[in-house]
């Protein structure tokens, strides 16, 4: 029988009757006359309150008791979701990340996929088993429980779907599919039918936290399809694939945005060889994350060098980055929060100029100020100021003419 295998985020499985409409949902993908696997996330909020929880009774609990708890969430959703399926009559049984496989590095908290060995999930299958799999985790060599990042459980349903060579991974949520924009922020946002892989990847990784950006990117590695739709009803969603480059591609498919982000400038850095490597190197001992890079054009043997990353991340680097300053004989740092980026994508852009001006003057008419500039072969991305990012977003999907009536 062809394989499917379907996975329903946290808000889809968010309370008991929700539960019982996945249950349903799985069993008539079954009737239908598939075999399925079906991947689940804990229930709406439950990491959040574990994470809360944790922090309660440690001020830095470590990262492998976090990937301990963290996992309980999954793992109360298998259970729940085998119990609905059982008392709607039809067989399945619940795996956990380990039962179901995936094996993983050591790096608790964001663990990569090393391995999967989906043999149970094969022999449960063939004893016509529907198999619920808990997402967003996997164990070690040594046994070790992880977990694979925020929003991991697209990660492992895409992971799986490759392994077992699935016919279509379905990616259940509570929007019908991938939109030109977050449809809670921009609501003339339109869903698009099938977007490609590297336009999702740009999206993903730039604030559009419909898909996790790793599965995407497994998913192009390993080119697995998948469609993004609703678990609430039964509309066809967004198919996600490799799309050949043709006339007919739009230069610009959608827009992210990604908030709470913050911008360090380094003033009067000596413009010589190895100042800007010191500073990059201590954040990246640090494992900062850093995003948009902007150096100035030397004055006088100087140059000033701005940078962002995320808003909760800036404690982090406390005086270390003062203490650098000082040793490469560099000015003040200046930090500052309450930043957000807006991302402009589209893989036409590799053959269309005129974006950047497009985008330039939409925010500029509507008196946006733009902080910084990054861009990439498929992307345009602005730093401004954070209050005014839902309404930049707005502006640059008008310019676009992204609506659904445009
Ligand atoms: P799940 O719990 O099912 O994994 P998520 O909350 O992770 O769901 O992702 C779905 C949410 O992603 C939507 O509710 C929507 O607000 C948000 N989102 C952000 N950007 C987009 C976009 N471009 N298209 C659709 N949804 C988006
Ligand atoms: N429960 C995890 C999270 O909230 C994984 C997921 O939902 O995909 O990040
Ligand atoms: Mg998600």
């Amino acid at each position: 029988m062809p394989l499917i295998v379907q996975k329903y985020g946290g808000t889809s499985v968010g309370n008991p009757e929700r539960i019982l409409n996945v249950a349903r949902r799985v069993i008539e993908t079954q009737q239908a006359g598939h075999s399925v696997v079906a991947v689940v996330s804990a229930m709406s909020g439950v990491t959040d309150s574990l994470i809360k929880l944790a922090r309660q009774v440690a001020d830095k609990p470590t990262d492998r008791e976090m990937d301990v708890l963290l996992a309980t969430g999954e793992q109360t959703t298998i259970a729940l979701l085998a119990m609905a399926i059982h008392s709607l009559g039809s067989k399945a049984i619940s795996l956990t990340g380990a039962q179901a496989g995936i094996l993983t590095d050591g790096i608790h908290t964001k663990a990569k996929i090393a391995n999967i060995s989906p043999r149970q999930i094969r022999k449960y299958l063939n004893e016509g088993y529907i198999c619920i799999v808990a997402g967003f985790q996997g164990q070690t060599l040594q046994g070790h429980i992880t977990t694979l990042g925020r929003g991991g459980s697209d990660l492992t349903a895409i992971a799986i779907a490759a392994a077992l060579k699935a016919k279509m991974c379905e990616i259940y949520t509570d929007v019908d599919g991938v939109y030109t924009c977050d449809p809670r922020v921009v609501p003339e946002a339109r869903k698009l039918e099938t977007i490609d892989y590297d336009e999702l990847l740009e999206m993903a990784s730039s604030g559009s936290k419909v898909m996790q950006s790793r599965s995407v990117e497994f998913a192009k590695k390993f080119q697995v399809p998948f469609e993004v739709r609703s678990s609430f009803n039964t509309n066809r969603g967004t198919i996600v694939k490799e799309e050949p480059l043709g006339l007919e591609n739009v230069v610009v498919r959608g827009i992210s945005i990604e908030r709470n982000q913050a911008k360090v400038t380094i003033t009067n850095v000596p413009d010589k060889p190895g100042t800007a490597s010191r500073i990059f190197t201590t954040l990246a001992e640090a494992n900062v994350i850093i995003d948009v890079i902007v150096q100035n054009v030397s004055m006088s043997g100087t140059t000033d060098i701005s940078f962002t990353m995320n808003g909760d991340e800036l404690e982090k680097i406390g005086g270390m980055l003062d203490a650098v300053a000082r040793e490469i004989g560099a000015g003040e740092v200046k930090r500052q929060k309450g930043v957000a980026k807006l991302s402009v994508v589209g893989i036409g852009m590799r053959s269309h100029s005129g974006v950047a001006a497009k985008l330039f003057e939409c925010l500029g008419h509507g008196g946006v100020n733009i902080q910084m500039i990054s861009t990439s072969e498929i992307k345009i991305a602005v730093i401004l100021d954070e209050v005014k990012i839902e309404s930049a977003a707005r502006l640059a999907h008008e310019a676009f003419g992204l609506s659904a009536d445009a």
